[in-house]
C-alpha cells in the first residue's frame, strides 16, 4: 500500500459540471459556471471575488492595484511560496522580509513595525497552514503608517481569525485552487476584494486593461483599452469543476480537520516526550485542515524520519526553503529582522499526508511506521 502525500479529489460532479459547459457551447472565461462561483462566494462570505488562473495571478492582480514605484517595499515573511514575493518584485518593489514565530509559523508582528520605512506601502500575511495571523495588531500598524493589509490566503480557505474568514479581513486577499490546496481546479484562484476602492480596477486589469466587464453588464455601449492589466481570467471549465467544489468546500473541509485531529491526538505523545513539536493554533483562530506539519529538533532527525516513512511507500513533504536564502530573494529581496526562527522551522518541519479521502487503515500503517520509528531508530 502506497500512501501518496497528496490526492486531488473529485466528487463526479465536477465531470458532470465539465461536460454541461461544453455543451452549452461557451467554454471561454466569465460564462455561467464563473457566474455560480461568484455568486456562491457573495453569499459564503459576503464578499466580490474574481476568478484567476492562479492564487499567484491574484497576488499579481494586488501589486497592479497598489500602483507600486520601482523600490517601494512590501513587508512579508520569508517562510513563503516564491510568488508571495515575486509578484511584487514584477512591478519593481522590493520584498521586505520579516522573521515569523515560533508557535503559528506567522509572520512575527512585533518585528513589522522596526520594518516600516517611508517606502514601505503594504503587508501582506500570510496564513501558514490556514492559522491566522495576528490580524488586530498588523491592521493597527497598517493604519497608523498608512499601508495596505493584504492576505496571501492560499492555504486559508475556511480558516477564521475571530470568527472573520481569512482572506477577507484585509483591504485585499488571495485563494488558490491547485491540487495541492484543500478546495481545488487544478490550476486556480481568486481575488477578494474587501475595500470597496480597488472594485473597479480590478476587474479592468483581469480583462486585459479593457472595461469589458462593464460592456457585458450593459454599463456602457462598448468596451476599449483603459488601463494596464493582463489575461487573469479563467475558461469557465475550470470554473465547472471548481463549482462542484465549493458546494462540497464543508464537507471537505470538516474531512480534512477530522484526519487533522487524528494527527494530533497520535503525536502528542511524542510531544510530550520533548521529541517534535506539533502545530499550534490560537484559541480565536479557525484552522482548515489544509496542513498537518510535526517540527523536528533537527535537520538530521527530519531527514531520517523523511526517509525512513518513504522506504514503508509512506510520502511525506518538508515545505519552503527561505526566500531570503534563494537567488531571487537575495537579488530583489532584503531583509529586516534576523531570520533564525525561519531557518529552524524551514530545515525541521515535515507535512504528513493528508488528502479528503485517506482511509482508517492509511492512517493506521503511518501511525504505525511512525511508532517504529520513534521506539527504534532514533
Ligand atoms: C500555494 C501557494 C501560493 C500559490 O498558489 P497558486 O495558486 O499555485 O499560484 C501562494 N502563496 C502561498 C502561501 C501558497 O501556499
Amino acid at each position: 500500500m502506497k500512501i501518496y502525500f497528496n490526492k486531488p479529489h473529485n466528487s463526479q460532479k465536477e465531470i458532470q459540471n465539465i461536460v454541461n459547459c461544453i455543451k452549452s457551447g461557451k467554454i471561454s472565461g466569465d460564462g455561467y459556471y464563473t457566474d455560480l462561483c461568484n455568486k456562491w462566494f457573495l453569499k459564503e462570505f459576503g464578499r466580490k471575488i474574481l476568478l484567476t488562473h492562479s492564487c499567484t495571478c491574484a497576488l499579481e492582480m494586488m501589486a497592479i492595484l497598489l500602483d507600486l514605484k520601482k523600490d517601494d517595499e512590501i513587508i512579508m515573511p520569508s517562510y513563503s511560496f516564491v510568488s508571495t514575493a515575486n509578484a511584487f518584485v514584477l512591478t519593481g518593489a522590493k520584498p521586505v522580509f520579516v522573521d515569523i514565530k515560533q508557535n503559528t509559523l506567522n509572520i512575527d508582528e512585533n518585528l513589522v513595525e522596526k520594518a516600516v520605512t517611508k517606502k514601505t506601502k503594504a503587508i501582506v500575511a500570510v496564513h501558514y497552514a490556514g492559522v491566522s495571523c495576528e490580524m488586530d495588531k498588523l491592521q493597527k500598524i497598517a493604519k497608523k503608517h498608512n499601508l495596505y493589509l493584504l492576505e496571501d490566503s492560499a492555504l486559508g480557505f475556511y480558516g477564521a481569525y475571530k470568527n472573520k474568514p481569512l482572506g477577507t479581513i484585509g483591504d485585499l486577499g488571495a485563494y488558490s485552487f491547485h491540487e495541492t490546496k484543500n478546495i481545488i481546479s487544478g490550476e486556480g484562484g481568486c481575488l477578494i476584494i474587501n475595500n470597496k476602492k480597488f472594485k473597479d480596477r480590478a476587474e479592468i486589469i483581469r480583462e486585459k486593461g479593457t472595461n469589458r466587464s462593464k460592456f457585458l453588464r450593459g454599463e456602457v455601449d462598448k468596451y476599449s483599452w483603459v488601463d494596464i492589466g493582463s489575461s487573469y481570467l479563467p475558461s469557465d471549465l475550470i470554473s465547472a469543476f471548481l463549482y462542484a467544489q465549493l458546494q462540497n468546500s464543508k464537507k471537505i473541509t470538516q474531512n480534512r480537520i477530522k484526519i487533522w485531529n487524528k494527527y494530533h491526538n497520535f503525536f502528542e505523545k511524542y510531544e510530550s516526550a520533548g521529541l517534535i513539536n506539533r502545530p499550534f493554533v490560537p484559541e480565536y483562530c479557525k484552522h482548515n485542515g489544509s496542513i498537518y506539519y510535526i517540527l523536528f529538533q533537527n535537520l538530521k532527525n527530519r531527514t531520517k524520519f523523511i526517509e525512513y516513512l518513504k522506504k514503508n511507500n509512506i510520502f511525506s513533504s518538508f515545505h519552503y526553503i527561505p526566500l531570503h536564502s534563494s537567488v531571487a530573494g537575495k537579488k530583489y529581496c532584503k531583509i529586516s529582522s534576523t531570520m533564525d526562527v525561519t531557518n529552524k522551522i524551514s530545515d525541521t518541519l515535515v507535512r504528513m499526508p493528508l488528502f479528503y479521502n485517506m482511509t482508517e487503515k492509511q492512517l493506521e500503517k503511518i501511525f504505525k511506521v511512525t511508532e517504529i520509528f520513534f521506539d527504534k531508530v532514533i
